[in-house]
């Protein structure tokens, strides 16, 4: 392997490497110890080698070379997935693509950038003429638009949005195959869409378009209820107000916002929280429905006053209420894995029965499963996702809950598993692997990682072998 490798380093040279020990494990990670099923089984993948590309030109020579000797390849943005998509399964190149971050146009309603260009750098150009993403994961701060688009899906903004995959928020992607002479392919519109989510299995996705929304003058507001009933209520209201403009909205049980360190003078002790941003000018409003709901505003944020806070009530939504919860278990000493521990699933509540199975949830499980849902627009309804902390006791009790659930009517997208299909997508779509033989006939792109194509392989003779 390490012959293979050093060939490989000198084939690239000007391109920056990286071969430290500590480079190699640190870029090899991404949050896959968020869970500790995956804790266990990827501790010790690291790849051989780390290219960092500063253009496109340069991504393509390092691709054209790895497929040349058969090196896997796992593309990586910040590596801020969560279920072990970045990481090398098969060893290989870790190709980082952070530098290559170019903002490439803003034009109304769309923005166009390169792959590692950060999702909040691309919020700061699209807001100097007036538009702002339609959602952003709740690591918006480093994550990058190739990573959000090949690994994640939804965030804050999909109250109003839905879905990344949905119908026009993905308007095109460029990307390169894998193979000796790279081929740059284009692909728009429902093309576009599947080549999302598929943790880069079909491709390096090198530009990304993505439709923009409006950008509104937000407040952060933070809304706190005698009970999660009454807080959970409250957040579907909100969501359902469509005069109201707003972008985000999650509801938080207690004790999950005891967790939440920055915002322990907010939180009232024994409460349960809703979380969101609302246009400055329907305030009033919005203070009316809180008033009628029996909430009090525990924390008010107008991030353009002066002397406004840079807290950001962002990141708290989503999987980051996740890690505040991790990280006050690991402060007061169980870390993920541990007797006393947390762990967390990912749900889907089906749109008119979202109210009444968080209730179920909570009568079936208390404190076992301590919920957080976050609001968004599915085929118009408003419904909710769930990313509830699960006391840890084991993966076989952590199955039991999780069949509990389905069998209650719950979807669950499995944070459990670095598998495409195991997690969020449930099925095999076979344009993955039409897509997949066209653009990696090889299977060097980040191996391990689609069920479909493995289970081809298994009955192919494979047309590569990693090192000679
Ligand atoms: C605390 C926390 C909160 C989160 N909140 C959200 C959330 O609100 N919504 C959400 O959807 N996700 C969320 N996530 C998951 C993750 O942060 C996002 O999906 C994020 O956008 C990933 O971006 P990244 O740059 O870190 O990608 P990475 O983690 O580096 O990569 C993600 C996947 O995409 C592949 N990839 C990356 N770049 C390319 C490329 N150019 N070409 C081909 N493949 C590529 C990688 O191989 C990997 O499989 C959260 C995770 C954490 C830990």
């Amino acid at each position: 392997m390490s012959n293979t490798i050093d060939r490989l380093a000198g084939e690239l040279a000007g391109v920056t490497l990286l071969r430290e020990a500590g480079d190699l494990t640190r870029l090899s990670r991404d949050f896959y110890w968020f869970s500790p099923v995956l804790k266990a089984l990827l501790d010790d993948k690291r790849a051989d080698l780390v290219a960092v590309p500063a253009s496109q030109a340069e991504v393509a020579r390092i691709v054209g070379a790895c497929a040349t000797a058969g090196v896997p390849l796992t593309p990586r943005g910040l590596g801020s997935g969560n279920y072990g998509q970045a990481m090398p399964l098969e060893g290989g190149v870790v190709l980082d693509l952070t530098r290559l971050n170019n903002v490439l146009w803003v034009k109304p309603g769309a923005v166009r950038a390169e792959a590692g260009a950060r999702l909040s750098e691309i919020d700061v150009q699209a807001r100097k003429s007036g538009w702002e993403q339609r959602m952003l994961p709740s690591t918006f701060r480093g994550s990058t638009v190739g990573g959000f688009y090949c690994g994640g899906g939804v965030g804050i903004g999909s109250n109003n949005y839905g879905m990344l995959k949905d119908p026009g928020n993905i308007l095109g992607v460029k990307a390169l195959s894998m193979e000796p002479q790279p081929r740059m392919v284009e692909f728009r519109g429902r093309d576009a869409v599947d080549l999302h989510h598929a943790y880069g299995v079909n491709g390096v996705v090198l530009e990304v378009e993505l439709a923009l929304a409006p950008a509104l003058p937000w407040v952060e507001f933070l809304v706190s209820f005698g009970s999660f009933n009454d807080a959970v209520s409250f957040a579907q209201m909100l969501g359902e107000s469509d005069g109201i403009a707003k972008k985000g909205v999650s509801a938080h049980q207690w004790p999950l916002p005891r967790s939440y360190r920055p915002l322990k003078d907010v939180v009232r002790p024994g409460e349960s929280v809703v979380m969101t941003l609302v246009a400055d000018y329907n305030e009033a409003a919005f203070a009316e429905m809180v008033k009628a709901a029996g909430g009090a505003i525990t924390y008010r944020n107008d991030p353009r006053a002066e002397g406004a806070k840079r807290l950001t009530l962002q990141e708290f939504m989503w999987n980051h209420a996740t890690l505040h919860a991790i990280r006050e278990a690991e402060a007061a000493g169980a870390a993920p894995g541990m007797e006393g521990g947390i762990t967390y699933l990912q749900l889907g509540y089906p749109a008119g029965r979202n109210l009444e199975l968080v209730r179920r949830i909570h009568e079936i499980f208390g404190e076992e499963v301590v919920q957080h849902v976050e609001f968004i627009r599915v085929k118009g309804a408003v419904t909710c996702s769930g990313l509830p902390i699960v006391r840890w006791k084991g993966e076989s009790r952590l199955r039991e809950v999780m069949r509990i659930l389905e069998e209650e009517g719950v979807y669950i997208a499995d944070p459990h598993t670095w598998v495409v299909e195991d997690g969020g997508k449930k099925s095999i779509n076979p344009r993955h692997v039409d897509l997949k033989i066209a653009m990696d006939p090889a299977g060097l792109l980040n191996p391990g990682k689609l069920r479909a194509w493995d289970e081809r392989e298994a009955t192919q003779k494979k047309s590569v072998f990693w090192d000679s």
